[in-house]
């Protein structure tokens, strides 16, 4: 596989610029053509649920300066919605009917949030949150006083509701599972996320579901109707019940899907090349079949999109490097701070705990036969890369050292 004379890449989030950079990075001389549906250039998401709605910033990470895509000779085209993908003749075309050629092409079209299926969905004034322009609107609503009610408690609905605590909102979450982050978590550290938002003045409504959204005679959402037959009065409503990976044009184009068991998204292989020659995924979307797991992994995290993205570049170019990162995420809430490396299951994995749950600094260590699966630190910053090579690395496992003993001397 030679050198490509023109990359065209999908998608102007995080993967793919990051992608084109790395691009530059390796000495590729060849076109590199950026198609995004967004206004904005390339942007990291991570500050619109936590600087922006705290009103400490209007503007989010940018990915690169202004003037780098120029610099880098990277076209970016912008407010460009790509409708369709023809493999066979190796382009893809514009909503606006421009053909792209590429001899390669990187598919980085993200997530979008889900919209539940139910009465009120779309009156106006609900809020979801992915784009720094959904990010603005909800920040000048979040006005001290107002009465905000968020569905659902995964991660940007704690974040969410952190941050209209701290701008003095009255702030209602509704989660129909028994405790949030539930899932992710388990009880005994969701319980930690429970009580710190109650101590901060959230008020739970946890297991009980939403049945629909009550509005007013101009068509505007004003409550929240539970499946208890209550009714939460709203003056900000914010729906954070999850992503779907957006695959529709690969969908159409004939590539491989993963099934929604495994989380759904765009199959890739540990190369992250789809089913198509001269196709990759990264970020989101990409499904990828990870060496260290054994089964497919998609991942809605910063730090994958990043690094599959940097990783992505080199393998467009004709390498076949397979990628092997695991997990990592971040999540800001109040004056906690957290990192979580890994995949664990929570409700299958052992728990591990050192450090003070109550005083929420503490490491959590999900185990699973004599490996470490999944790490997470909370308000607790010198073990990051103890922690890596514990998920990472093929380490028999003392569970009497991981709770209270040395961390280095277990990773060597
Ligand atoms: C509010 C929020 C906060 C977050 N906070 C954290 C955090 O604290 N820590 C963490 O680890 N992760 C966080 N994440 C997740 C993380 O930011 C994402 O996993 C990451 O940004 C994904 O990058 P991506 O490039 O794959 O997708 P995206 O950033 O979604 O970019 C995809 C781009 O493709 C464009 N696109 C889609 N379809 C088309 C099309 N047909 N034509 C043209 N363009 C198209 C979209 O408009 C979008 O700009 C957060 C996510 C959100 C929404």
């Amino acid at each position: 596989m030679g050198e490509p004379r023109r990359i065209v890449i999908v998608g102007t989030g995080l993967a793919g610029a990051t992608a084109a950079g790395a691009l530059r990075d390796k000495g590729y001389t060849g076109e590199v053509l950026m198609l995004g549906q967004e206004a904005h250039r390339p942007y990291e998401l991570p500050a619109l649920s936590k600087g922006i709605l705290l009103g400490q910033t209007d503007e989010p990470d940018w990915v690169h300066d202004e003037d780098t895509y120029a610099r880098r000779d990277i076209e970016l085209r912008l407010s460009t919605v790509v409708s369709e993908i023809r493999l066979a003749a190796h382009e893809v075309v514009s909503e606006d009917g421009t053909h792209h050629p590429f001899d390669r092409l990187l598919l980085a079209t993200g997530s979008q949030p889900r919209r539940p299926v139910m009465t009120g969905v779309h009156l106006d004034g609900l809020h979801l949150l992915r784009t720094l322009d959904d990010a603005r609107a909800l920040r000048a609503e979040l006005d001290a006083g107002r009465r905000v009610v968020i569905v659902g408690a995964g991660w940007i609905g704690c974040e969410v509701a952190a941050a209209a605590r701290r701008n003095g909102c009255e702030v209602t979450v509704v989660e129909p599972m028994p405790l949030p982050l539930y899932r992710i978590l388990g009880d005994t550290i969701a319980e930690v996320f429970h009580d710190l938002h109650a101590e901060e003045g959230v008020t739970w409504k946890l297991g009980v579901g939403v049945f629909g959204f009550t509005g007013d005679e101009a068509g505007r959402v004003t409550g929240v109707s539970l499946d208890d037959g209550s009714e939460l009065p709203s003056d900000v409503t914010v729906v954070a019940v999850g992503a779907a990976p957006r695959v529709e044009l690969a969908h159409a184009a004939g590539l491989e899907l993963a099934g929604a068991v495994s989380g759904g998204g765009l199959d890739v292989d540990e190369c992250l090349r789809t089913s198509a020659p001269d196709v990759y995924a990264a970020g989101d979307i990409a499904a990828h079949a990870h060496p260290r797991y054994g089964h497919r992994v998609r991942v809605e995290h910063w730090a994958t999109a990043k690094d599959q993205g940097a990783h992505v570049a080199g393998n467009l170019l004709g390498g076949a490097e397979p990628y092997t990162a695991s997990p990592y995420f971040f999540s800001d809430q109040y004056d906690l701070g957290l990192e979580f490396r890994g995949i664990a299951d929570p409700m299958a994995d052992e728990l591990v705990v050192r450090g003070d749950l109550r005083a929420r600094e503490f490491i959590a260590f999900w185990v699973r036969g004599d490996e470490v699966r999944g790490a997470l630190n909370v308000n607790m910053w010198d073990d990051g890369d103890a922690l890596s090579a514990l998920v990472d690395g093929d380490i028999r496992v003392d569970r009497t050292k991981l709770a209270d003993g040395d961390l280095a001397s277990l990773v060597g």
